[in-house]
């Protein structure tokens, strides 16, 4: 009975080792392309191929984890996916991006070295009503529950890929404050610009960048009108200081779809367009993203 019952376990293992055997003889060709060398605030893309129906893929570059969402090209299974850093991020480091995709059955582990540059970003000196600065006690409750409000906006992303890059501008205007730049703000050290400032006269049209769905849509302290944008697998815009709101949360936009018209509301010195764009947790300079530039 005994002996039955080893035998049994035995013929079963060796099955099982030659299906892995003939399983690995015959390992999905899996392809990962990145650059080698990025910026800091620069956003960059990264492409995974695989030449059978992937049964899951996800890539870690430093402290992110992006789930893989594969598409049928031609007679692959291809993944973009979208990686940034911050503008006060130190460069000068080399980080491992690593792929891990299953396919057949088997996991697949590839890796790709990329180099963080490091970029001088300018620096800005602002004067602005001390209000603004430092809001008085009784709008701090406000600011709280809308920094809440954000956060919770921005916590969960599609995993669809609903992004395509180039994106579409959401206005033609030129840059009037750069991505970047070290803010202080009447001597007060402000963090950094955390997106591009477009010059639009009050009521320009403001597009979406890309399809998506909107988190947020609201009246803010700081942002003033505003939309958030989720674009899946990690990607989010956000347009500011608007004068008028045409989506609210919960609408499919497609590239181009008016969702407001540029204004002077929150936190600002004269009318024009804050333009944000969010990579895994990362406000990253949203320029390399549009062929040909904005204006
Ligand atoms: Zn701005």
């Amino acid at each position: 009975m005994l002996n039955n019952k080893i035998s049994k376990k035995f013929i079963l293992a060796v099955m099982m080792l030659f299906i892995i055997a003939a399983n690995g003889a015959f390992a999905a060709e899996v392809i990962l392309t990145a650059p080698g060398r990025v910026e800091v605030g620069k956003p960059f893309t990264v492409m995974v191929s695989v030449e059978d129906p992937p049964e899951g893929g996800v890539l870690f570059w430093r402290e992110t984890k992006v789930p893989l969402d594969f598409r049928k090209e031609a007679d692959r299974y291809v993944a973009l996916a979208m990686l940034g850093t911050e503008a006060d991020e130190a460069g000068g480091a080399s980080f491992s991006l690593e792929a891990e995709i299953t396919a057949r059955g088997q996991k697949r582990e590839l890796s790709r070295e990329v180099m963080l540059v490091t970029v001088e970003y300018p620096e800005q000196h602002l004067s602005l009503s001390e209000n603004m600065v430092t809001p008085p006690k009784d709008v701090l409750d406000r600011i709280n529950r809308e920094a809440a409000m954000v956060k919770e906006a921005l916590a969960g992303s599609s995993p669809e890929r609903m992004w395509e890059v180039p994106f579409h501008p959401p206005l033609k205007g030129a840059v009037t404050s750069p991505y970047g730049t070290k803010r202080t703000m009447n001597k007060t050290a402000k963090g950094f610009h955390k997106g591009v400032d477009l010059r639009a006269v009050l009521g320009t049209p403001v597009a979406a960048p890309s399809r998506g769905v909107v988190a947020l849509a609201d009246d803010l302290y700081f942002a003033g009108k505003c939309v958030y944008i989720d674009h899946g697998n990690g990607v989010f815009s956000v347009m500011m200081h608007l004068s008028e709101i045409s989506v609210k949360a919960g609408d499919k936009v497609e590239p181009g779809d008016l969702v407001g018209k540029t204004g002077q509301t929150g936190r600002v010195t004269g009318p024009h367009l804050h333009f944000g764009v969010r990579v895994q947790g990362k406000w990253v300079n949203p320029l390399p993203l549009f062929e040909g530039g904005l204006s």
